[in-house]
């Protein structure tokens, strides 16, 4: 499923001039990576983890772009010394921290991450493009940009990024970004910086429900449509045509991905039917978090009438996962498929309640082999200093 993801995004992506890069934070483990970078796609990583975990999975630098709203003087240090092929600067502060840090040399290309302030998404959390947000470079400090890089020509400008948020159904918002960035491009041209790579993120919405047809995004048009857009803008301003970039994260894993839940309890209370499971806001704080929704399923065949119900976590939280329908004999003792939980799931996954978190495992032509395994509780007690 997987593959199948990449090879359409690769295919889309090709067809309109552009490269695809799969953004990390949706999903990684050395091994999800390491399959990954058979493909000819390249990686976004956002931290110092999620980079060691490219590199051990084999991605070269120059196949790898460090993003992050804030940066450790760690990660832009791997900037500097060629760990990284680009850097994403999110701010003045940062690009000033960058300079300082990388001196006289500094082997990745510079992207500026702006806030071009074109947003879409389905929840506030997930929207990084706005006004209102903290993500990207804010139209004023443009000018200090141009001069900061002027001043530090050990930083090599490459170019303009600008992702808008995340579970996008609208082709229409990608061409607007793309044209909102071909603008910025040409306010850097005329202050002498030219673009050569214009990154237009990723989001790409998927179905949080397996006949939610009115959400699926048609990813083809929306690509071909903003490299249009980069095309025919670049044409109009005069400037050389950049390479457009997309970095799909939920779009290649979201699918392929199913959590199993224990059932730990059923219970009437007054007025709700809650069913509560051996997860949660530990292991899935996405509903929680922002009302994200999974289809879910018993495994077993259903017997009796279907009744609607809410599904919960068993941490000391009201952590609803969702109201859904289930049969009676789902029970204390029955398993439930949660689907779609392959993106920003296992990777936002903590240890509330000091629970362990979940092994992964991954399927493939009838068989199966594991991706992480489940952690211990020694594991989570390790870190505890006893005097
Ligand atoms: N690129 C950047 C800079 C992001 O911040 C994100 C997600 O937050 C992505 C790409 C991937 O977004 P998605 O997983 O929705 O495709």
């Amino acid at each position: 499923m997987v593959d199948a993801a990449v090879d359409t995004l690769v295919r889309c992506a090709a067809d309109a001039g552009a490269e695809v890069a799969y953004a990390a934070k949706a999903f990684a483990t050395i091994g999800f990576l390491r399959h990954l970078a058979q493909h000819s796609i390249g990686v976004d990583v956002c931290s110092l983890g999620e980079l060691i975990t490219a590199e051990r999975a084999g991605f070269a630098p120059e196949r790898i772009t460090l993003h992050g709203a804030g940066k450790s003087n760690e990660e832009l240090a791997a900037a500097a010394s060629g760990r990284i092929g680009r850097i994403a600067v999110d701010g003045i502060e940062e690009l000033e921290r960058l300079a300082a840090i990388s001196r006289d040399s500094c082997a990745a290309g510079v992207l500026l991450r702006l806030n071009v302030r074109v947003e879409a998404g389905q929840h506030a959390f997930v929207r990084t493009g706005g006004d209102d947000t903290k993500f990207g470079i804010h139209a004023r400090d443009e000018e200090a940009a141009v001069a900061l890089l002027a001043r530090n020509p050990q930083l090599r400008f490459v170019g303009l990024h600008a992702h808008i948020g995340s579970q996008v159904y609208e082709s229409a918002a990608y061409a607007a970004n793309a044209a909102a960035l071909l603008d910025a491009a040409q306010r850097f041209a005329h202050r002498g910086l030219t673009s050569s790579e214009i990154v237009m993120g990723g989001g790409f919405g998927v179905p949080s429900h397996p006949n939610a047809v009115p959400e699926q995004l048609d990813v083809a048009a929306a690509i071909a449509a903003a490299a249009r857009c980069v095309r025919d803008a670049a044409r109009e301003r005069g400037l050389p045509s950049p390479r457009l970039g997309i970095e799909p994260g939920r779009s290649i894993v979201a699918l392929a991905g199913t959590t199993l839940y224990r059932v730990l309890a059923r219970k009437r209370q007054t007025s709700r039917t809650f069913v509560v499971v051996d997860g949660g806001i530990a292991e899935n704080p996405r509903p929680a978090l922002y009302g994200a929704h999974h289809h879910v399923v018993g495994v077993a065949r259903p017997e009796g009438e279907l009744e609607e119900v809410t599904l919960c976590g068993r941490s000391c939280e009201n952590d609803e996962l969702g109201t859904v329908e289930l049969p009676p004999n789902v029970r204390a003792g029955a398993l439930l498929a949660m689907c779609s939980t392959g993106a920003y799931t296992y990777s936002m996954a903590g240890n509330y309640n000091r629970v362990v978190r979940p092994a992964v495992v991954a399927l493939a032509g009838g068989s199966h082999h594991p991706l992480a395994r489940r952690e211990n509780l020694d594991e989570v007690l390790a870190r505890d200093i006893l005097e």
